[in-house]
């Protein structure tokens, strides 16, 4: 072997390497995605199980004791949400009249009680004026 035909083999040599190892790469590319794919089914999973959890601790039936402290938290944290919807909602179904402070149902042009023509308000959304 000459010169030459080292040079040329060594070059061979690389490139296939080069070859290979980018088709490492891609199938590696392929099993990451797929684990990925399969961990992703494994939380979907263990959400399912918690609701079911959840429900049967709504439910007032039988769960682990070691479920116990979490579920509570998230019947707290349902109840929060609850109260600040409620409280959202509230807000929404009425505004206050700025001439003398009576309560007005958002579909109030006129305050029924001093007459005073209302002004769109902020969180009404549908006025195209
Ligand atoms: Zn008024």
């Amino acid at each position: 072997m000459d010169e030459f035909e080292r040079f040329a083999k060594k070059a061979s040599d690389v490139f296939y390497g080069m070859v290979r190892k980018s088709g490492e790469f891609v199938e590696n590319t392929k099993v990451t995605y797929n684990i990925n794919l399969e961990k992703d089914k494994i939380i979907k999973l263990q959400n399912k199980i918690g609701a079911k959890i959840y429900k049967i601790y709504k439910d007032g039936g039988e769960y682990p004791e070691a479920f116990a402290e979490d579920l509570k938290a998230m019947s707290e944290i349902e109840d929060n949400i609850k109260t600040m919807e409620k409280n959202l909602n509230e807000k929404r179904a009425y505004t206050i009249c700025p001439e003398c402070s009576s309560k007005l149902g958002p579909n109030n042009v006129y305050c029924p009680t001093c007459g005073t023509k209302q002004g769109p308000t902020s969180t009404d959304q549908s006025t195209n004026e």
